[in-house]
């Protein structure tokens, strides 16, 4: 197989030179470095790597966006080669030219690139390799080419290999998969010692584990299952954005932090294709690569993590407070951050719940969207998350349809990206009533909820993104929540569910030095942001209970922080 393919294309004779003389200097050894004036050129060459099977990675087009030949490039680069980064060539400053400016916004708006790239200066211009190997990693981990310690072989992407690579993302862990009768397949197969049995997990140190069910997969990746010693500072409830986050700010600010969470790191953000209005990531995160880094970030300040862990139980017993895990064990804690998170609901059909997994997805298509190549998918429901899905599936997929009950309620940028995306199709005042398929989605039901006619339409996956159920039915019942099971903090903690003199604090639920944070709180805004920030914002209330517990000061006295 050739080495994948780094494409530049300009028609400044100089530019060009100095853009090829530093992929080659850095990237010649693993990559095909192709640069040529001619956008004609390009796209002949695009069609015959298409054709040859190679990989294209990063495509670099030195031209003005609104070029038609330039648009036309990355159009074909977009249809041909769906994983390949694309990047707008500008040169120092021309950012901030109005008219180079708006082209670059409108072009990554309407998602003709995914970012622009600064020309190279004077070699060895780091700024520029720090583009180029930013796009490199991105696409080595969408097309799962970067190395991997762990092979999953199984016999179908869906079932129970699906399910064990899910446990491996969240806990963080590189993998593979491959199928048992692929040749990578067969050939990891005969160097291991399994019997028939599929899945199987082929560690790093050969070991292979037939089908091993979630807790016995994570011990085996090293990450922890057992809460360790059975009293600390602080518990938080979940490793999601909000969880994450106050487990980041806990434990670097010196409290002894265990973070347990059912499953593993990332909540629903994992399964988010790119976050892009998450400070700091102006080419967007996706919120896979967020979490493992929040949360290597927790961990290496000295935060303890339990993984495939339920928190069944929570009682106040004196000053400490008392939590059940699914696995039997009890931690004790001097305060505890609620960051449970929510679920999705339901579509509620048999015919397309029996379709789970099979063309119809809970949560997003993450990783797994090179499936639907070419497909006829439908996304369903209105949010942020739906439009976000149905951009990400237009890359890949022949068309899309977003399927809205009523009207849209997401960002203004999702909706102009969405009218602006060729491929994309809006239906409003929709329902999904039925669908089905042998084993697979084959079509679905629709109905137009003014006029009543039902139509039945070919479809080869369906995303569904309709609303959200907090985790909070596990809760005792001392902590108050609204009539939708949304935790209540604060101001809004009802006085008769109260127990103390004082006030409860911002964050602070019906059960004194038991705080929620992030989705599963009533009234906070379902974003990344607001999550990591209420994360923060709780390890300043808890410092403040726990100095007021040693002081034995009445609170109100310590804290500086006001309900906003
Ligand atoms: C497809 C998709 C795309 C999105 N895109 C964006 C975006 O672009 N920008 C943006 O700002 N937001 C986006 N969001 C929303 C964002 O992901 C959420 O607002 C955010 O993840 C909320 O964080 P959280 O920590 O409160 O909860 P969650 O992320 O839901 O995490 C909660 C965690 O708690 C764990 N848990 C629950 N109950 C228990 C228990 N009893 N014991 C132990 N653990 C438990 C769960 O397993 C989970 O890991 C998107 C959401 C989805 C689904």
């Amino acid at each position: 197989m050739s080495d994948p393919v780094i494409l530049a294309v300009d028609a400044d004779p100089a530019g060009l030179a100095g853009i090829e003389r530093e992929l080659l200097d850095r990237y010649a050894r693993h990559y095909d470095v192709v640069c040529t004036a001619s956008a004609a050129e390009a796209r002949d060459r695009l069609t015959q790597f298409r054709e040859s099977g190679n990989d294209v990675a990063v495509v670099l087009a030195g031209k003005e966006v609104d070029d038609p030949s330039c648009s036309e490039l990355l159009a074909e680069v977009r249809r041909l080669h769906p994983h390949a980064k694309r990047a707008l060539l500008v040169g120092w400053g021309e950012w901030g030219f109005r008219e180079t400016g708006d082209a670059i916004l409108e072009a990554i708006e309407h998602g003709k690139i995914d970012h622009y790239v600064v020309r190279p200066v004077a070699p060895p211009d780091e700024l520029f390799h720090h583009s180029i190997s930013t796009f490199l990693l991105e696409w080595a981990e969408e097309r799962r080419t970067a190395p991997y310690a762990i092979q999953v072989v199984g016999d179908s992407w869906s079932g129970r290999a699906a399910a064990l690579r899910d446990v491996l993302e969240r806990c963080a862990f590189p993998h593979a998969f491959c199928l048992a009768d692929s040749d990578e397949g067969r050939r990891l197969l005969e160097g291991s010692s399994r019997g028939t049995e599929l899945p199987v997990v082929i560690l790093p140190d050969g070991t292979t584990l037939t089908n091993p069910s979630d807790v016995e997969l994570t011990r085996a990746t090293g990450s922890s299952v057992e809460p360790g010693e059975g009293e600390v500072d602080l518990l938080i409830v979940g490793a999601g954005p909000a969880g994450l986050s106050a487990g980041v700010y806990g434990a670097s600010e010196g409290l002894r932090t265990l973070i347990v969470d059912t499953h593993g790191i990332g909540g629903q953000a994992r399964s988010s294709s790119l976050i892009r209005n998450y400070l700091g990531f102006p080419r967007g995160v996706s919120g896979g690569v967020l979490a493992r880094q929040a949360y290597e970030q927790a961990w290496v300040f000295g935060a303890r993590f339990a993984f495939m862990q339920h928190v069944t139980g929570l009682r106040a017993d004196a000053d400490r407070l008392v939590a059940t895990l699914s696995e039997g064990a009890t931690v004790s804690a001097r305060a505890v951050v609620l960051a449970t998170g929510v679920a999705y609901r339901r579509l509620g059909i048999p015919a397309l719940e029996a379709l789970a997994g099979a063309g119809v997805f809970y949560g997003g298509s993450g990783s797994d969207v090179h499936r639907m190549s070419g497909q006829d998918v439908y996304v369903l429901g209105g949010a942020n998350s739906a439009g976000q899905e149905a951009l990400h599936l237009a890359r890949y997929a022949r068309r899309v349809t977003l399927v809205v009950r009523g009207t849209p309620g997401m960002s203004h940028y999702l909706v102009r990206q969405l009218a602006a995306t060729p491929n994309v199709e809006i239906r409003l005042g929709t329902e999904i009533v039925g669908g089905g398929g042998d084993g697979w989605l084959t079509h679905l039901v629709l109905r137009d909820r003014a006029s009543g006619a039902e139509t039945s339409v070919a479809a080869d996956g369906l995303y569904l993104s309709i609303g959200a159920r907090p985790h909070t039915e596990w809760l005792p019942a001392e902590i108050a929540r609204d009539n939708r099971g949304f935790v209540l903090t604060g101001a809004d903690v009802p006085r008769d569910t109260w127990p103390l003199e004082r006030d409860p604090l911002p964050l602070e639920t019906s059960m004194p030095r038991v705080l929620a944070v992030g989705d599963a709180r009533h009234g906070s805004v379902k974003r990344v942001a607001s999550a990591v920030g209420a994360g923060s914002i709780a390890i300043q209330v808890v410092h403040r209970l726990l100095e007021a517990d040693d002081a034995s000061a009445p609170v109100d006295e310590l804290v500086e922080l006001r309900p906003a």
